[in-house]
């Protein structure tokens, strides 16, 4: 799950940027409103949460934008004073949410993933041989038993299976489970792989290895 943060006040964008990682999300942040759609055109975005008081085009501007365009992204607008103006112009834009600072954390967490949940295109669970991932609680079973991943091994396990029986590349899989900005090796990726690997092997799936280019996770043949 990917979520664009906009948000100029550093302190705060980093403060829910660390929480919603926390939560095996992938944090994009930008300090303005100007560069939101070409942020949106790079990465497939899962919901994005917008300040309202932004340098450039602030958060309202932003989504009538969106909107305009027929952009449907699920937008958690954060105000900066619970002014009844401002929420009830931001929802009528066609925002989704909305939330007053100060806010609590787990409140933000809880919203987020609400909305994301709400407006995802993709199924929630997702099961594969013996192996099933429920992707909203991040709990993976093999055959009913509990499955212990790491975040980047849940991530990129995640993505193999939404991708299953294609051949993706491992830059897509980095690109797919890191934030910009963030960095992961071609090697790292293979070790998580091969993690993946050891602790899936009475799923009946195989992550199989297509040579200089990536992998193809699928159902074992009968
Ligand atoms: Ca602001």
């Amino acid at each position: 799950m990917h979520v664009l943060l906009v948000e100029d006040d550093v302190i705060l964008s980093d403060g829910i940027a660390r929480a919603l990682t926390s939560q095996g999300m992938a944090v994009d942040i930008l300090n303005n409103g100007n560069d939101v759609e070409i942020a949106l055109q790079r990465n497939s975005v899962s919901m994005m949460i917008l300040d309202i008081g932004l340098p450039g085009i602030d958060g309202f501007e932003v989504v009538r934008r969106l909107r305009r365009r027929g952009n449907q992204i699920p937008v958690l607008l954060l105000t900066a004073r619970d002014a009844l103006q401002d929420r009830v112009h931001g929802l009528e834009l066609g925002a989704d949410d909305y939330l007053v600072k100060p806010f609590a954390t787990p409140e933000l967490i809880a919203r987020v993933k609400a909305l994301i949940r709400r407006s995802s295109p993709n199924p929630l669970e997702l099961h594969i041989g013996g192996l099933s991932l429920d992707t909203f609680s991040k709990r993976a079973r093999v055959n009913g038993s509990n499955l212990e991943l790491s975040v980047r091994e849940w991530a990129v396990l995640e993505y193999l299976m939404h991708q299953s029986s294609r051949v993706v590349s491992k830059q897509q899989i980095i690109d797919a489970i890191l934030p910009w900005g963030e960095e992961l090796t071609l090697n790292a990726v293979e070790v998580y792989v091969s993690r993946i690997r050891l602790k899936i092997t009475d799923a009946n799936i195989a992550i199989r290895t297509i040579r200089g280019f990536g992998y193809m996770l699928e159902l074992k043949a009968a």
